[in-house]
């Protein structure tokens, strides 16, 4: 799925599934769970699939619902 060089250092990516992941989704996050991502090997930039920024987009937009709704603590630093 992510079998490409990073185009930040030239590592090479590899797809990982994460348990949780926080996506931005305009001016807020959408969580998706057991999701595909790809991570760098080298510097650990981490990339998102076409097909995952959709999902994020329709989560969002609440086109499909979620699952669930959780509630995020936010602290300024
Ligand atoms: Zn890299």
């Amino acid at each position: 799925m992510y079998d490409f060089t990073c185009e930040h250092c030239g590592g090479q990516v590899q797809t990982r599934r994460v348990q949780r992941e926080a996506l931005r989704h305009k001016g807020s996050f959408v969580i998706l769970e057991d999701v595909p991502i790809g991570v760098c090997d080298k510097c650990g930039a981490r990339y998102f699939d076409a097909s995952v920024l959709r999902r994020v987009a329709e989560v969002g937009r609440g086109t499909t619902p979620s699952d669930r709704t959780l509630e995020v603590p936010v602290g300024r630093y």
